[in-house]
């Protein structure tokens, strides 16, 4: 972290010194090049002693002529400068006598008189005579040049000049007798500084159009246009634009300045809308800056149809206005600490400097060491660079802005996310838990109803257990015959059902007591269960001394053996109680049938009971058989 934050402000430190190394050489060059010309205008300055009038009719060269002398009026200062005055103007001058074959010529420092004429005489004789003027296509002026220039007639002799200007801006005459080989130098490195300027301009323009296309952000358009519409204004200010763009067009030459100073107005306004944010910290102050924009585009529209004498006055005053708005917007932005408007800020301060000190050398109130016109461009050129870097700067913290929004935003959509997964999580959890509780549930529910059923299986066993004998009662009897009945009907297996009785058992009651015929009960039980082998056999207790044995999927012969079988045990083991032998006998009656579709449950054991009365009457310790059928017709009859 230590580490990054030194390299980031090694890094500011580097791009600081490179920014003021690039000035400081661009500021020196441009010095450089303005001294050249400073030092190469080797000439003489006519102002101070020419003399003029303002005659209200309107009189020609001749009636000028011969005015007094008290007529014309002696200029006192160092400067021909009359403000917004559209009267006719008559200047005269009478030059020293100057070095024949010098060609010499007159220059008229200001390039936006609309009419000139000028009358050169020497004595009463008349040499020369030019009509020009910027209302006059630019092809007819006596030397091509984007100044007023006139070759002066080559004469030892002092030559008077007669000056009718007239013209609806600003009414400036500064003149200039020139060597024509000196003017040819100064010409030079005067092409080279304008080149270099509006070069400049050009090039920034361009640049910043570029960065528009390809960012598509509308400041750098803003820029681009302010860039190309103030080169425009300054152009038409140096006369470059007749010259160069619109030599034939009168009309335009006449509105130039009006059009391009409204236009970069215009552009100026919207940049600063864009570069001082104003938005954000004055809803107020940024409706006016938008209606400023608005008024000084309807301002350029206007410039096209409204006299430029009205207008250009109607420019300016809105123009120092906004100018002062502006610039104070911005003092107070900075103030607030915005580092763009600080450095705003400073690009208006040197264009408004340069502009205050080039007033104040053209009323000659200060005099600096080179032309007033080359210290706005160089106002104009630095400021111009300084909204470059403005620009360039805000664009950046736009883009840091949006990133650092865009981050946000991504964070909290992270944020958003993982809570929502969180919840989800928990969510899931809860589920999980409930699951796993209603599983617990289900199992201990599960275990309890097994419990249940294991404890109803018990209590129905025991509901079927004979307590005496420990073998299956008349209760597990009665339910079991039916099903095998029934399985005997539906599957045609046969089915033999024996019911046996004890013999002569109340005698055993009588003689030995209820107790040993509870145990001789038990004997015969046991007999008769341990004789009966498959598990599908079953011997209950059927009552008293009397037992049922229920025989499925046998037939009457194997039931025979195994009854008698049980009989003969019976018979042949003793039971012994206090050690006293006992001999019982039982009598068995048996039937055995497929039992069919039509007969009834209970035949079978009618049948069998029968036959058990059979073997009793047949004299006892037997078995005996009976055919079920007659049970059946029995039944249906
Ligand atoms: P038979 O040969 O004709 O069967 O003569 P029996 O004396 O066995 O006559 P019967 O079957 O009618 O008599 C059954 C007697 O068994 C009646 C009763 O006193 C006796 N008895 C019934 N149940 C029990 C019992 O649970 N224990 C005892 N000790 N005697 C019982
Ligand atoms: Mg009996
Ligand atoms: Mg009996």
């Amino acid at each position: 972290m230590m580490h990054l934050n030194l390299f980031t402000q090694r890094l500011h430190f580097w791009r600081y010194a490179l920014v003021i190394l690039v000035s400081v050489i661009c500021v020196t060059g441009v010095l450089r090049m303005v001294e050249l010309v400073s030092s190469a205008s080797a000439h003489l300055s006519l102002a101070k002693g020419v003399e003029y009038q303002i005659p209200a009719n309107n009189p020609d060269i001749q009636q000028v002529r011969q005015s007094r002398a008290d007529e014309w009026l002696v200029e006192q200062s160092d400067l021909l400068s009359f403000g917004m005055d559209n009267q006719v103007y008559w200047f005269r001058t009478t030059l020293p006598a100057l070095e024949k074959n010098g060609d010499w010529l007159l220059e008229l420092d200001y390039g936006l008189l609309d009419d000139i004429q000028l009358w050169i005489d020497q004595g009463d004789q008349n040499l020369a005579f030019y009509h020009t003027g910027d209302t006059l296509p630019f092809a007819q002026r006596p030397v091509l040049h984007e100044k007023f220039i006139f070759p002066l007639p080559d004469s030892d002799q002092p030559l008077t000049l007669y000056i009718r200007v007239k013209t609806d801006g600003a009414l400036k005459l500064p003149m200039y007798i020139w060597r024509s080989d000196k003017f040819a130098v100064f010409n030079g490195e005067h092409n080279i500084v304008m080149g270099l300027f509006f070069g400049f301009i050009t090039a920034m323009a361009l640049s910043n159009f570029f960065f528009f296309i390809t960012s598509r952000s509308l400041s750098f358009l803003v820029y681009s246009g302010y860039a190309i519409s103030l080169g425009l204004t300054l152009m038409s200010l140096h006369g470059l634009g007749y010259k160069y763009l619109w030599p034939d067009n009168t009309w335009l030459q006449g509105r130039s300045i009006a059009i391009f100073a409204n236009l970069t107005m215009l552009c100026a306004t919207q940049f600063s809308v864009y570069m001082l944010n104003v938005a954000s910290f004055s809803p107020i102050t940024d409706k006016i800056l938008r209606w400023l924009t608005g008024f000084f585009g309807f301002m350029t529209l206007a410039a096209l149809i409204v006299p430029y004498n009205l207008f250009i006055r109607i420019t300016l005053l809105c123009l120092i206005i906004t100018v002062v708005f502006i610039y104070c917007v911005a003092i107070i932005r900075s103030i607030r600490g915005d580092r763009i408007a600080r450095l705003y800020t400073l690009a208006w301060t040197t264009l408004l400097a340069s502009g205050f000190i080039a007033s104040l050398e053209n009323l000659n109130l200060v005099d600096i060491n080179f032309n007033s016109q080359y210290l706005l461009m160089l106002g104009g050129s630095i400021e111009t660079l300084l909204l470059a870097l403005v620009l360039a700067m805000s664009y950046t913290q736009q883009r840091e802005d949006k990133l650092q929004a865009q981050q946000k935003a991504l964070e909290q959509e992270i944020q958003l996310r993982e809570a929502r997964e969180e919840t989800l999580a928990v969510q899931e959890e809860a589920q999980h838990d409930l699951e796993y509780k209603v599983q617990e549930r289900t199992l201990e529910l599960e275990i309890a109803l097994r419990e249940l059923h294991e404890v109803n299986r018990e209590l129905e066993e025991k509901n079927t257990q004979d307590a005496l004998t420990g073998i299956r009662n008349r209760r597990h009897f009665d339910k079991r015959y039916l099903a095998e009945v029934r399985r005997s009907r539906r599957e045609q297996t046969p089915l033999t059902v024996a019911m046996l009785d004890i013999d002569y058992f109340k005698k055993i009651n009588d003689t030995e007591g209820h107790l040993t015929g509870d145990e001789c009960i038990r004997h015969v039980a046991q007999l008769i269960r341990q004789a009966v082998k498959r598990p599908t056999d079953d011997v209950c207790r059927y009552g008293g001394e009397e037992f049922a044995i229920l025989l499925p999927n046998t037939e009457r012969s194997g039931a025979e053996q195994l009854l008698e079988s049980i009989r003969s045990s019976i018979e042949q083991t003793p039971v012994i109680v206090g050690g006293k032998e006992l001999h019982v006998t039982v009598s068995i009656g048996y039937s055995a049938d497929v039992v069919a579709l039509k007969a009834p449950d209970d035949y079978l054991i009618r049948a069998a009971d029968a036959a058990l009365y059979d073997a009793k009457n047949a004299g006892r310790n037997r078995i005996a058989w009976q055919i079920a059928a007659p049970y059946i017709a029995q039944e249906s009859s």
